[in-house]
């Protein structure tokens, strides 16, 4: 098992934003968090992170104990809605980023970063953006790089929040075929938050429903569908076919 929730809580003042999370994802597993605004999906995420810290609960990545490790340490690759590129840097110094941070004796030679950051180009089928910078590109091949820079780092949980959120309609659906075969080829654990249904059932292993911080049911397409656990995930099928 890859990733082990039990019971994991969060609140924000007098909010309960997750209240008793049970979660377990295999490796090599693409799971969608799908719910209405405000369920509590970012912060779940953010907690896998390391961004936020939960009120209770456990947490274990590939055996380890999440939860007492700190963030620089866990190898987690993060993608945000807003491309979080840095926009004084190429396509490729972003892309060589992760590879270039930590300590010195662990740092990867010059040849090894050059190397890495071309068969990344050619993965993420961008080699003719390399020299460009983040004001240079378009809204999907900026999420395209920030995907590649997540990705650079061999992450153990690759993370996405809204990824595709801020993307017209037929962008979103190039970029989800093309997410689909980056997840085949590398087989890393991925947790992917949208209020999109149709985007978590055309992409995700298994659809993880959130409604006001809790797991109202997990499941594939076709048993969230044929299947409604609760009123709550019936109305909320209903609202956004
Ligand atoms: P979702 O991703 O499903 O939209 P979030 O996890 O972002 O939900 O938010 C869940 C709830 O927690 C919301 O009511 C939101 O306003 C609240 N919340 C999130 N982050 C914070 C924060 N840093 N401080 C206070 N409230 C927050």
């Amino acid at each position: 098992m890859a990733i082990q929730i039990n019971q994991l809580a969060k609140h924000f003042g007098q909010t309960q934003v997750l209240r008793g999370i049970d979660l377990n994802i295999e490796k090599g597993e693409l799971v969608a968090l799908l719910g209405p605004s405000g369920s509590g999906k970012t912060t779940l995420l953010k907690i896998i992170a390391g961004l936020e810290w939960p009120d209770a609960g456990a947490l274990q990545v590939d055996g380890a104990d999440w939860l007492q490790l700190a963030a620089k340490d866990r190898r987690i690759g993060f993608v945000f809605q807003q491309y979080a590129l840095f926009p004084h840097m190429s396509v490729r110094d972003n892309l060589a980023f992760g590879l270039t941070v930590g300590s010195r004796a662990n740092r990867p030679g010059k040849d090894v970063i050059r190397r890495k950051v071309d068969e990344l180009l050619q993965f993420l089928q961008i080699p003719q953006l390399a020299n460009r910078f983040p004001t240079q590109l378009s809204g999907g091949q900026k999420q395209r790089v920030a995907l590649g820079r997540a990705l650079a780092i061999t992450p153990s949980v690759l993370l996405l929040d809204e990824p595709f959120g801020a993307l017209d309609a037929a962008i979103r659906r190039d970029l989800r075929r093309w997410l689909r075969d980056v997840h085949e080829a590398t087989g890393s654990t991925t947790i992917f938050v949208t209020h999109d249904q149709e985007e978590a059932f055309e992409l995700a292993d298994r659809v993880v429903v959130m409604g006001d911080g809790k797991i109202e049911q997990i499941g594939t397409a076709d048993q969230i569908h044929d299947h409604p656990a609760s009123p709550f995930v019936a109305r909320f099928m209903g609202a956004t076919v």
